[in-house]
């Protein structure tokens, strides 16, 4: 038996930007990664919506499949642009997966994406 706190070390230190979200990407938690991805300190983000990161140049229908297919309790992949802190652009290639609660209803969603402007 693993103990509790060795799960949170691992997403603490997981090598990818996680975050945790309510249902309506309003932000909970974040990890280490997050912050060296996007520049962000949990209490600079910690309540705001994810849209806090969007470049705003993302086309619409692509936040609208995203949201169609999670919020059918689907994991969604893509690439949406994004801006850091400091207000560099960068490709981010962004898993989006529903968290269900004990009666299979979603309860919260995971975030999981890394800078992958580099590879373009
Ligand atoms: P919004 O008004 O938020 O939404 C645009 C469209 O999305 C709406 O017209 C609607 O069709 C749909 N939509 C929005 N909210 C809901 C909802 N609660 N239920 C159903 N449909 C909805 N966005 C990024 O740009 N970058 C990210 O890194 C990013 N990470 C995310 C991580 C997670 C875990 C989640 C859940 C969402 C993430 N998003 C991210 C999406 C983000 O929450 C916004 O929806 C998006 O940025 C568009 O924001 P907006 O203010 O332009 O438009």
């Amino acid at each position: 038996n693993l103990p509790f706190s060795l799960f949170v070390e691992a997403v603490e230190q997981a090598p990818v930007a996680i975050s945790i979200t309510d249902k309506k990407a309003n932000i909970l938690y974040i990890n280490d990664a997050f912050t060296s991805v996007t520049g962000y300190k949990a209490s600079e983000i910690l309540g705001a919506n994810e849209s806090k990161l969007s470049d705003k140049s993302t086309p619409r229908q692509v936040y609208y499949d995203l949201w169609h297919t999670i919020s059918r309790k689907q994991v969604w992949h893509g690439q949406l642009v994004n801006r850091k802190k400091m207000g560099q652009r960068y490709l981010a290639d962004l898993t989006i997966a529903p968290m269900l609660d004990d009666r299979g209803a979603i309860s919260h969603y995971i975030g999981m994406h890394r800078d992958v402007t580099q590879a373009h």
